[in-house]
């Protein structure tokens, strides 16, 4: 029999399997990304009846759109069936397709189901006409075709189409897919048409059935509708998803940035305070024992200052992963800001679980190199305080941990300490000093004082040492050993050493306007400013600027210092003796020298530390033998020497025996104030000229 088909309808039944096919890959898209099992669920309903309505209403387009010359019409209940397959096939394919891990297999399986549906809805669809006789619908007797090699196509671009590798949510990606598919569930359709032979004389069983114009037009626009609502849900849906998702990790962040610390992730101040107010509960309810450990690293400002912050962040942050390896389950590692970290412990049974967790630390920390350029050794000081003992609030339970971690950096460093209640008052007194280094430059409460030393053969005036008092209102006057290290911790050091600089200037110039000889001024320098990009240029500029000669003023630089990053000292004194100022190693013998570098370092002065010449007296032999040493390579190195902290007749004349280039103590003159000194300059030159 001849068939015909109308070109509309079958222009019209690809659009719809396009449509069908890019709301089905959108919806896989779409499935894939949902998190709840709910959702999922209801989507993958409504995505196999969108797609399975599509599918099925392109292949009745497209039977609409093929006549014979005889009446057709479509069995309702066999039509019903077909749509009824398609659907299902949908559902099966959707499901192994949206699967959170989807796998190859997954993907084969469902361009399977998705080709064996739609070619039994094709078939089961055109059994729908009841053609009679049965074989009207028959096989071509030249070249049989069986109707599922006409299916491959179908499968297999549903196979690459449901891909979520390929079609990432970009829409024309997804629309060419739709395309291919579209041509492939059309082609399936036409190809197993065209294998289809309607012989002459049969008549359509159904042609009583549904009016086939009217169909046609219900069908298309029922499945648009379907399809376009579909689409258009599942695009709010996502949008809404996107919000949803988007205002959670907006709150998943401002929850981390409230309670975690964002470089290390370990719980910050809140979260611990928090803790520790928990286990204060717990520990009373259940009358145990808990311990706050307190750790600074050790010389953590230095690799700062010295190595950039991103190293010093490196270090940090590896520091908080060893530390979270050290603790036991269930204790919490916090960071408190800057390099200070602090382990909540519960349940000890004793100070000695405690101290083992401290001694533990410490252990994993010495063992440890850290930032991957450059091996380091980073080692923390520990201040323990236990619960209920050593206080029952977080704040006293912290600040004794405070208190006992600077016992354990005073004690030498890298080792722990335990809180002990005079501990308290040594840790108020830090706290007062701060506070007064606060205010001390703006008020004025510095002054230097000069400690004359004098040269070893004639015993006239040398030089002199500039040191620097604190007076304070309250806390009376202040030693530096006792305030130089807190403002090298905070920092403050490199401003109050401008300011000695400048002072010590100023003072040189008031001498000279008195009409007093020219000295020269020797200034320490401590560690902190030796890490102070562009110090000698700062120091040059305040020089200049007060209008005194470089010539005149020597800087000190502890040996221990000059030693640790020996390398970078050479550079420094370069520059520093480029520009015209002279150097001396002060305390010389306390740290470890490298006669190598000592060689290399070609200082003016080498300061022998005050316990060597202590030594003269009490350790006999022995204490001048080392002397006679040190002054001996400080000759053969070109160096002058100088004794610190003479305070004896015996040691004055044996460090002259010992051809002692100078000397300085309090045998001789203890540190003046600048009038005093001043007297001492003026009465020196009277003598002067009175010889
Ligand atoms: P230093 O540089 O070794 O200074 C010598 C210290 O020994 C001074 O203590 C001085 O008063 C003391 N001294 C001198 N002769 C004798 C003696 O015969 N017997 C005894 N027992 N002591 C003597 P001072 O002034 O307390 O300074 C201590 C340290 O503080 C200094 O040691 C220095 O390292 C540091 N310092 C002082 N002024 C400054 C400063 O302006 N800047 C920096 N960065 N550090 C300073
Ligand atoms: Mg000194
Ligand atoms: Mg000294």
């Amino acid at each position: 029999m001849q068939s015909s088909y109308n070109p509309w309808l079958v222009a019209m039944s690809f659009v719809v399997a396009t449509l069908a096919s890019y709301t089905a890959l959108d919806l896989t898209g779409r499935i894939y990304v949902l998190a709840s099992p709910r959702l999922r669920h209801v989507w993958r309903m409504g995505g196999a009846l969108a797609l399975g309505v599509g599918i099925w209403s392109m292949h009745f387009v497209a039977m609409l759109a093929f006549s014979l010359p005889i009446p057709l019409g479509y069995d309702f209940a066999e039509t019903a069936y077909s749509l009824t397959l398609a659907i299902g096939a949908s559902y099966l394919a959707l499901c192994l397709t949206t699967h959170t891990q989807l796998t190859a297999v997954r993907l084969v399986g469902g361009g399977a189901f998705m080709g064996l549906g739609i070619a039994g809805m094709h078939y089961s669809g055109m059994a729908a006409l009841r053609m009679s006789p049965a074989s009207a619908i028959s096989r071509r007797g030249s070249r049989p075709r069986s109707p599922l090699r006409s299916a491959p196509p179908a499968p297999r671009c549903g196979w690459r189409a449901l891909s979520n590798d390929d079609a990432r949510y970009v829409l024309r990606k997804r629309f060419g897919a739709a395309l291919v598919m579209a041509i492939a569930i059309s082609g399936m359709h036409y190809a197993a048409m065209a294998a289809a032979e309607f012989a002459p004389g049969a008549i359509c069983g159904a042609a009583a059935g549904v009016n086939a114009a009217w169909l046609a037009t219900s069908v298309i626009l029922f499945t648009f509708a379907i399809l376009i609502v579909t689409l258009l849900l599942s695009r709010f849906d996502a949008r809404t998803s996107f919000l949803v998702g988007a205002v959670s990790r907006l709150n998943g962040q401002i929850v981390r940035l409230a309670t975690l610390d964002t470089l290390t992730g370990l719980p910050n101040r809140a979260t611990l305070t928090e803790r520790i107010e928990r286990a204060i509960h717990a520990a009373r309810r259940q009358r145990s024992l808990f311990a706050i450990l307190f750790m600074d690293l050790d010389g953590f400002k230095t690799i700062n200052d010295s190595l950039g912050h991103s190293a010093g962040d490196q270090v940090l942050s590896a520091f908080a992963q060893r530390l979270l390896i050290c603790v036991r389950t269930g204790d919490t590692v916090a960071r408190l800001g800057g390099d200070e970290f602090v382990v909540l412990s519960e349940n000890l049974a004793s100070r000695t679980d405690a101290a083992a967790l401290a001694e533990g630390v410490l252990e994993r920390m010495r063992r440890d190199t850290w930032a991957d350029s450059q091996p380091l050794q980073v080692m923390p000081s520990i201040g323990i305080a236990l619960f209920p003992e050593d206080g029952d609030s977080v704040d006293t339970l912290l600040k004794h941990a405070d208190a006992a971690m600077y016992e354990a950096k005073r004690a030498g460093r890298s080792t722990y300490r335990f809180f002990e209640q005079r501990m308290n008052e040594a840790a108020t007194r830090t706290l007062q000093i701060q506070n007064a280094l606060r205010e001390a430059l703006a008020e004025r409460h510095f002054t230097l004082h000069f400690q004359p030393k004098f040269d070893g053969k004639s015993e006239t005036l040398a030089g002199a040492e500039a040191l620097i008092r604190l007076h304070h209102p309250q806390l009376g006057t202040l030693a530096p050993l006792e305030f130089i290290p807190i403002a090298e911790r905070s920092g403050q050091i490199v401003q109050i050493g401008c300011w000695v600089l400048r002072e010590a200037c100023r003072q040189i110039r008031r001498w000279v306007a008195q009409g007093l000889p020219p000295i020269k001024v020797a200034i320490n320098l401590s560690p902190r400013q030796l890490l102070q990009a562009g110090l000698v240029p700062t120091m040059l500029d305040i020089v200049n600027a007060e209008g005194v000669r470089c010539e005149q003023i020597m800087f000190e630089i502890t040996e221990t210092v000059a030693m640790q990053d020996a390398a970078r000292t050479i550079e420094m004194l370069r520059e520093f003796q480029a520009s015209g100022f002279e150097i001396a190693i002060d305390d010389f013998g306390t740290g470890y020298s490298s006669l190598a570098y000592l060689q290399r370092f070609r200082v003016k002065q080498l300061k022998i530390d005050r316990f060597f010449t202590n030594g003269l007296d009490a350790h006999g032999e022995e204490g001048s033998a080392i002397v006679s040493a040190i002054i001996a390579l400080a000759h053969s190195l070109e160096m002058d020497v100088v004794a610190e902290g003479v305070e004896t007749e015996s040691q004055l004349h044996m460090l002259k025996a010992m051809r002692c280039d100078e000397m300085q103590g309090f045998l001789l003159g203890k540190p003046l104030t600048a009038e005093a000194f001043g007297d001492l300059l003026r009465g020196r030159t009277l003598t002067a000229d009175a010889c």
